[in-house]
């Protein structure tokens, strides 16, 4: 680990991440302290501007965050950690301290939006018109786009095949709606098999 304490007076931010969902979940700053300490405990311990002391994050509330992995910047000069936090990060107890924080990369926007267009009963949107003619239709176009898929595979074509992999991802994402399904849910599967 090369980061320089120097370079800002002491003190580094720190960007903390939450591991599973790429949440950023909080700013803080370090002194070579309270790396050390971090590294040592495996929970993340910052240096408090304002009470001009070590302070882990959660020794009052509980929530420590739980460091999975910590990165330098391009210059060594900021630190990103990859944690998993053990409560709502945030004091006010929202789960980041920066409430818009988007929950996991773009296909779960899209899986919001997804969520929208059906409540909504949006007028021309092809989601909610797909979604209202039932679950059998929709397991039928998955069906379909899987089928487009496979025979994508046999081809040289990649454009062709990203294309029909996204129609199935989109087609897969309505489908699991129809079961009031999350895609973490099926993640969760996934995740619960992973060990
Ligand atoms: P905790 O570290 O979670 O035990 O909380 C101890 C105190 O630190 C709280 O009462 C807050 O004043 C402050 N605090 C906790 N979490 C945050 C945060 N994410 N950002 C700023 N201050 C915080
Ligand atoms: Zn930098
Ligand atoms: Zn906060
Ligand atoms: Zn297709």
């Amino acid at each position: 680990m090369t980061i320089n304490f120097k370079k800002s007076g002491g003190l580094v931010p720190v960007i903390i991440q939450n591991t599973h969902t790429l949440q950023v979940l909080m700013l803080g700053y370090m002194n070579e302290e309270a790396l050390e300490k971090t590294k040592a405990e495996g929970r993340v311990t910052f240096f408090s501007r304002s009470q001009n002391r070590l302070w882990t994050k959660g020794e009052t509330s509980g929530n420590y965050l739980i460091v999975n992995e910590i990165r330098e910047d391009c210059d060594n000069d900021t630190l990103l950690i990859k944690a998993l936090p053990q409560g709502p990060t945030c004091h006010t107890g929202a789960t980041t301290c920066f409430s818009e924080e988007t929950p996991k990369g773009f296909i779960y926007e899209l899986e919001k939006v997804i969520e929208q267009r059906i409540e909504a009963k949006t007028e021309g949107s092809y989601t909610s018109r797909l979604f209202n003619s039932g679950v059998n239709k929709v397991a039928q176009k998955v069906g379909e786009e899987a089928v487009e898929l496979v025979i994508e595979a046999k081809d040289n074509n990649i454009d062709l095949f990203k294309n029909e992999a996204a129609d199935l991802l989109y087609h897969f994402l309505i489908l699991l709606k129809t079961k009031a399904l999350k895609l973490e849910d099926i993640e969760g599967v996934l995740k619960g098999r992973h060990k």
